[in-house]
């Protein structure tokens, strides 16, 4: 996630903090401290902050503690994970794969709200002993006010919270963990991960829309329920753009799968020598032939890659007398090959963050692929109902009129 920092590692587990938990961690315990100066009167003023602070700390590490969870299941079954992230509404554990088949997902995706209803019972065990005994002296503060103590109010607020996370995260809509436990049952039944998305996808957006709708009737018809209300509408907006995302990352998934980057690279390519001047290269590639990218050919065989990002640098007198070769991307050269299906190579270009990216059969250079060409396919394929996925037919064969 952009804008986080890494604060530490669990069981080898990445674990970063985003700018707005900060943010979070005050609003809650500001929350939390006025909560529990009308349900436990008495204290002093700074008591409340201080169990305000103390209950939210708590509940992101019993958050984190989800997030581990997920991760620890999912590295068991063989998936890579490379970090957890806490924000201002949770936790997200960032897979570097999607599971490989519905079994796991299940697993995965249930393990998160059990952990939480655990630890919401094992928060409801302390907070009965404190209510019934004095045994437990750490979370029994005696303040002014007799017999309500900081435990007792940290110990329910964490018991009934994990539980209404645990609910929350069980509601069927897709990205949440219920959305992803109904997504892993319709793909078992129905063999096809793409509907069981579309399908999960649509009921989170009707959760999303059902949060909106509930805050804004909070925000308005209740008395103090503004600030709930807005809380719903975000968490609804925030559940809405989540499963446009991942139905949009599924829809782009199933219309390039089957679609061979020979198919849609560009076959008639410009290249230069390694002693092409720069001032030459931006003249007739970059100006004339608007290319942001070209392969740098030696012998028919691929030696590097020019961007116009690599000559930014160099000041523009020095141009004409300095060689592509000083300035270019060597290795490693990340290319694809004509055979290989479009996920792979966007796939690729995601990871190393590349714009283009070379066709190669046998180290020769057979084309180009850009970012540019795929969405250009993509509109087109929209335009005239193509699905990349009913493509089966072999190169060379007519297909059916
Ligand atoms: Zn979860």
């Amino acid at each position: 996630m952009r804008g986080s920092w890494r604060v530490g590692r669990i069981a080898g587990i990445e674990v970063g903090i985003h700018y707005t938990w900060l943010l979070a961690l005050f609003i809650f315990t500001w929350l939390l401290g006025q909560g529990f100066s009308t349900t436990y009167p008495g204290w002093y003023t700074y008591f409340y902050w201080i169990a305000g602070f103390l209950a939210t700390f708590t509940l992101f590490i019993c958050v984190l503690i989800h997030e581990l969870a997920h991760s620890l299941v999912a590295r068991s079954r063989g998936l890579a994970v490379s970090s957890i992230t806490l924000f201002i509404l949770g936790g997200v554990s960032n897979l570097a794969e999607e599971p490989a088949n519905p079994g796991v997902e299940f697993v995965m995706a249930i393990v998160g709200p059990l952990t939480s209803l655990v630890l919401g019972f094992i928060f409801w065990i302390i907070w009965y002993v404190i209510t019934r005994t004095w045994v437990l002296p750490v979370f029994s503060v005696h303040i002014p006010a007799g017999k309500q103590t900081l435990g007792l109010a940290i110990a329910g607020f964490l018991a009934y919270t994990n539980i209404a996370l645990a609910i929350f995260n069980l509601l069927p809509g897709f990205p949440l963990d219920g959305g992803r436990v109904f997504r892993s049952i319709i793909w078992r039944a129905t063999g096809n991960l793409y509907k069981a998305t579309n399908i999960a996808s649509i009921i989170g957006r009707v959760f999303g829309w059902g949060f909106i709708l509930a805050g804004v009737v909070l925000a308005i018809f209740t008395r103090f329920g503004f600030l709930n209300g807005l809380w719903f509408i975000f968490v609804g907006w925030f559940l809405n753009s989540a499963a446009d995302n991942s139905s949009l990352e599924v829809t782009l998934k199933e219309h390039l799968s089957g679609v061979l980057v020979a198919q849609i690279m560009e076959k008639d390519i410009e290249t230069v020598r390694p002693d092409t001047t720069i001032d030459y290269l931006v003249q007739t590639i970059f100006v004339q032939k608007r290319k942001r990218a070209v392969p740098v050919v030696e012998n028919e065989t691929l030696v590097g890659v020019i961007t116009i990002s690599d000559i930014k640098t160099l000041p523009p007198e020095k141009w004409p007398v300095t060689p592509v070769l000083q300035v270019m991307h060597r290795e490693p050269i990340h290319a694809v090959k004509p055979e290989d299906d479009l996920n792979m190579a966007m796939k690729l270009m995601a990871q190393y963050d590349l714009n283009q990216i070379p066709v190669l059969t046998q180290g020769k250079l057979v084309g180009m692929l850009t970012r540019a060409d795929v969405i250009n396919y993509l509109q087109l394929s929209q335009e005239l109902h193509i699905k990349g996925r009913n493509k089966t037919n072999p190169p060379g064969s007519a297909g059916k009129p």
